[in-house]
């Protein structure tokens, strides 16, 4: 049997990186959200791909995203190592980049491995669905197709990639942000967003109340550099986003301070934020009640009732107060003395009950914001 044949050419993380070219078999990663750093062939059938951070110290969330095509039809097992970090996504496959199943795998020693049938026709691997900026901007552009919601350029990221905002605004004066993507992997968040928005911004009875006493402000994705080169973690720059609410020398959250203290200055008010996240569970992350918002009990009232609409899921609230470590969520309520929840889903939540879940939540948080008030304080 030969043994290392090959060295693929792998460019680190850019978009126009080569393919990791083999005399059969290739490993493409030349596609926006795409992620492959380091090929190998161990034998005829046999690759070790390495998955290597944007940069160090990180968060461990391995991202991949290629394609495989071979010249002819071909059995080859992946095996899959990660340079300073262990894996956290199990691998999804599709035939077209759109739809996505579970890839059966073997996690030994930290080392991936799977079998793949492969032919001329792509077979994408990746650690999550893929979800790219395109895909952000045609949503957006399709909700903004409703008269009363905009989607306009918010600023550039540090890449000079648009920003998007979408906004409805009304006769009022009280602001719901709806934030999401500072960290690319975390596509179950995203996953989140999508109907938690289209609720928000729906023609139902309640969204349409809804919005004649509350504007909507959504940032679907903020960090679209990120995105685009299947980071890790980090935007551009190597900087974690979510580190990034207090000294602002990251133009993302900059260009979103910015535009939030200017409807400020033109006496607007901040109301609620919800920032959407993944992690290994389902969890909502709170300010603590007695933090010193205007409304203390808003968040739990808002978070009971949605735990009331499912008896088989527990919606687990978890306040914390991290002061000084750059968090949004902490950025917001000490700003606007405002309350703010970072939503996080998990990794592996069954996808439909995220949609289900966020349309409940997004209707149950119209009720509670509507049957607030925030005069007394209730
Ligand atoms: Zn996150």
């Amino acid at each position: 049997m030969e043994r290392i044949l090959f060295l693929g050419l792998c460019a680190f993380s850019s978009f126009a990186s080569l393919a990791c070219d083999f005399s059969t078999v290739k490993f493409e990663h030349d596609f926006a959200a795409a992620r492959l750093d380091e090929c190998k062939q161990l034998n005829d059938s046999t690759y070790q791909l390495t998955l290597i951070p944007e940069n160090t110290p990180i968060n461990d969330s391995p991202w991949y995203a290629f394609k495989v095509v071979a010249d002819k039809p071909a059995d080859i097992k992946v095996v899959m190592k990660v340079e300073d970090g262990t894996h956290r996504y199990p691998p999804k496959i599709s035939q077209d980049g759109h739809n996505w199943q579970l890839q059966k795998y073997r996690l030994r020693k930290n080392k991936m491995s799977f079998h793949l049938k492969v032919n001329e026709k792509p077979t994408w691997i990746s650690a999550q669905e893929i979800l790219t900026n395109e895909q952000y901007y045609h949503w957006g552009k399709h909700l903004a197709q409703q008269q009363h919601i905009s989607q306009e350029v918010l600023g550039e990221s540090t890449q000079k990639r648009p920003i998007y905002k979408i906004e409805t605004k009304g006769e009022s004066k009280d602001w719901l942000v709806i934030l999401g993507r500072q960290h690319p992997p975390e596509i179950t968040g995203a996953l989140a967003i999508f109907p938690f928005t289209e609720t928000l911004l729906s023609d139902s009875k309640l969204a349409q109340k809804f919005r004649k006493q509350f504007n909507v402000l959504v940032i679907p994705n903020l960090n679209p550099d990120g995105v685009q080169l299947g980071n890790w973690r980090h935007n551009a720059n190597g900087i974690d986003l979510n580190r990034s609410w207090k000294n602002f020398d990251q133009i993302e959250s900059k260009i979103v301070d910015d535009y939030l203290t200017s409807l400020v200055n033109n006496k607007q008010k901040m109301r609620m934020a919800v920032d959407f996240h993944s992690t290994k569970k389902d969890i909502f992350y709170t300010m603590p009640s007695d933090y010193g918002m205007q409304q203390p009990y808003l968040v739990e009232t808002w978070l009971n009732s949605l735990d009331k609409a499912y008896p088989d899921f527990k919606v687990i609230q978890q306040p914390g107060n991290n002061p000084g470590k750059g968090v949004f969520k902490q950025y917001f309520t000490d700003k606007y003395k405002a309350h703010a929840i970072t939503y996080e889903m998990g990794d592996n939540t069954d996808r439909r009950f995220i949609h289900t879940l966020a349309v409940s939540a997004a209707n149950t948080l119209m009720t509670t914001l509507l049957e607030s008030d925030p005069v007394t304080g209730k």
